[in-house]
């Protein structure tokens, strides 16, 4: 066997694809996969191939976290450090495995073996603390499995050898509605909506097969489950509506499968048991828009599925649900291919997903004009989530009446929870809309008496205390993209709301400077606050940054960013006075206390001169 060199393996990866720009993330993971860093020589052969200027690359390859323009080292861990592994135990556990491998958080040891930093969510809440070991998941982390695995290190184990048990995900469904029951045979929602009219070609402008499906679908009432809850229907019929653009004009589908917002895993367990469902749902948006090509984006975490998805990918191929002619319908050809981001929370705006599906930095686009009309390389995209999709093959299946038959009026069909934090059954609960936040807690096992807040749908969701617990899950109330946070009565809310201020400066995109700066400025008060060094001023600060974030930030991420603090400030503030020093300001930076070890190495004994000469310059 030929050991390739360097060049070798880029010219490889470049031509599976086909030095096409617009595959650059997918070439630069495949070459870093392979190198196991990117080099400025690597990312200079990579422009040179996708005919790019470097600096392009280089931007692309530096925006994202899990690409390294620096080496990491044999094995990189990485903590998740979402507030739920916390309350686990993550820390001293981190702190632990550092204490073994001598090592400081965050560098790469001296001989080049590993390093152990910390990411964002990993999306094993239910099942944490957990790590990433080169972007594989390991859950459950406890002092022994840290031994182990720094043993592993030590002996230089592949990943391959270590024990099989270490990489097991649950998926701790304990509720099952609609979405996880299985309501479906593979295939069978393409062939009914394709029997709504069986003569008419899909090619045909007046082609009302797929029409009368898109009809279904409005009926429905379906709203995106990601968050902001647009109406799928009217999305499908606008991109439907749009003309592409160009010698080639196409339209997209795109399946939203970068939940990245803290706390949040459904999308994870949907994909892991009912992925003939989404990909099926991902079909039938393809034959009432009118696309050829579909990509699912799948977060960088969820890397360990890629197998079982693309062996699903592979038998409907096989089974004619995939591909030309699909179930023997007359130009209804449409494929699915797998992409990856690369542990940037942002991309899940969906704007900024497209820009990174095309090779670039995720960031937001200018809105107008929307994806529905200027998407995927300009053409006509439909972006939806996950869950959204598989809600919609049940629709095109069962029909619009049905799941407007179950929920609420303004919030049809059914929501998958993840939850996790305080409760004796973490996992996946699938409710129809409406069910209350009371009952929910009832059901995972959290004690109605010592229950003090839940954070629902993530960091830029809300914090609700326990006189709110009557609420319900719904667009009417309680809007949500899944998380379920518990929260008990010996958990420091101040603390939750902190790790939130973190995330968000480490999320932040970095393109508009108010959420850049403002973000930072935000975590900065509260780690200040955290120091003991807090007063009024800081929390004035932190009304005075929520104004400069909400009117000048670009996207969602900075216009929410202050949620967690004005949740927390508003219905747990004693967590935050107790620890204020005095009313007045206090500086964060002890001056005379830093230039004591001076004082004492010139023989000094002049405490506090320096506050004497400001005073006599002031005078
Ligand atoms: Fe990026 Fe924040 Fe600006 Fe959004 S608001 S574009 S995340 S810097």
């Amino acid at each position: 066997m030929s050991i390739q060199n360097p060049a070798e393996i880029i010219d490889a990866v470049l031509a599976r694809h086909h030095d096409d720009p617009t595959r650059l993330m997918q070439i630069l993971r495949e070459t870093q996969e392979a190198l196991g860093w990117l080099s400025r020589k690597t990312l200079a052969m990579i422009a040179r191939g996708t005919r790019q200027p470097l600096a392009r690359v280089e931007g692309v390859a530096s925006f994202y976290s899990f690409f390294h323009t620096q080496p990491m080292g044999k094995y990189r861990v990485l903590w998740s450090d979402n507030i739920t592994d916390r309350m686990l135990g993550s820390v001293d556990l981190m702190r632990k495995m550092c204490e073994k491998l001598w090592l400081e958080p965050g560098r790469v040891s001296e001989d080049g073996l590993v390093s152990v930093a910390t990411t964002s969510c990993t999306g094993m809440c239910d099942q944490g603390p957990a790590i990433l070991v080169n972007y594989q998941a390991i859950t459950r982390m406890n002092v022994q499995r840290v031994t182990q695995i720094v043993d592993l290190i030590r002996a230089e184990k592949p990943l391959a050898e270590w024990p099989g048990e270490f990489f097991e995900v649950s998926d701790h469904i304990h509720r099952r509605d609609i979405l996880l029951n299985d309501q479906i045979s593979r295939g069978e929602a393409m062939r009914i909506a394709i029997a709504r009219d069986p003569n008419a070609s899909v090619d045909s402008a007046a082609a009302s097969g797929p029409l009368l499906t898109l009809e279904e679908i409005k009926r429905s009432n379906l709203r995106g489950r990601g968050g902001a809850g647009f109406t799928t229907g009217l999305k499908w019929e606008a991109c439907r509506n749009a003309a592409g653009w160009g010698p080639a004009p196409a339209h997209y589908v795109i399946c939203n499968a970068d939940e990245g917002e803290p706390g949040t895993f459904k999308d994870r367990v949907l994909l892991t048991t009912q992925a003939d469902l989404v990909f099926e749902g991902m079909t039938i948006a393809a034959y009432v828009v009118g696309a050829r090509l579909g990509m699912l984006y799948l977060r960088g975490e969820y890397r360990y599925l890629l197998d079982h998805l693309e062996n699903v990918l592979k038998r409907r191929r096989k089974e004619r649900l995939l591909g030309h002619n699909i179930l023997d319908q007359a130009g209804f050809d449409f494929d699915i291919e797998i992409h990856f981001g690369a542990g940037a929370y942002i991309c899940g705006e969906e704007s900024a997903l497209i820009e990174s599906l095309e090779g670039k930095r995720g960031v937001p686009r200018n809105r107008p004009p929307f994806p529905v009309t200027h998407g995927y390389l300009g053409q006509p995209t439909t972006v939806n989530n996950v869950e959204t999709l598989a809600a919609a093959a049940l629709i095109a299946a069962r029909g619009g009446d049905w799941f407007r038959g179950i929920g609420t009026e303004k919030s049809t069909g059914t929501k998958i929870l993840s939850v996790s934090g305080d409760c004796e059954r973490p996992g996946i609960y699938e409710y129809p809309f409406g069910v209350s936040v009371a009952d929910v807690l009832a059901d995972c096992g959290a004690a109605a008496d010592s229950t003090q807040a839940v954070q629902i749908s993530g960091p830029s969701g809300v914090c609700i205390s326990s006189d709110e617990f009557k609420r319900r899950i719904g667009f009417e109330d309680l809007a949500t993209a899944g998380a379920f946070m518990v929260f008990n009565n010996q958990r420091d809310m101040f603390e939750v709301a902190r790790n939130f201020s973190h995330f968000f400066a480490h999320e932040s995109c970095g393109f508009c400077t108010p959420c850049r700066v403002g973000t930072t400025l935000l975590k900065n008060c509260m780690d200040k606050i955290e120091a003991g060094h807090g007063s009024e001023f800081e929390i004035n600060e932190i009304f005075k940054i929520n104004h400069l974030l909400q009117n000048a930030s670009h996207c969602g991420l900075g216009h929410t960013a202050c949620n967690p603090m004005f949740d927390t400030l508003q219905k747990f503030r004693p967590a935050y006075q107790r620890r204020l020093k005095s009313l007045a300001f206090e500086p964060a930076f002890d001056l005379d206390q830093a230039l004591s070890l001076a004082r004492q190495m010139t023989g000094r004994d002049d405490a506090e001169a320096h506050l004497k000469n400001t005073m006599e310059i002031e005078g």
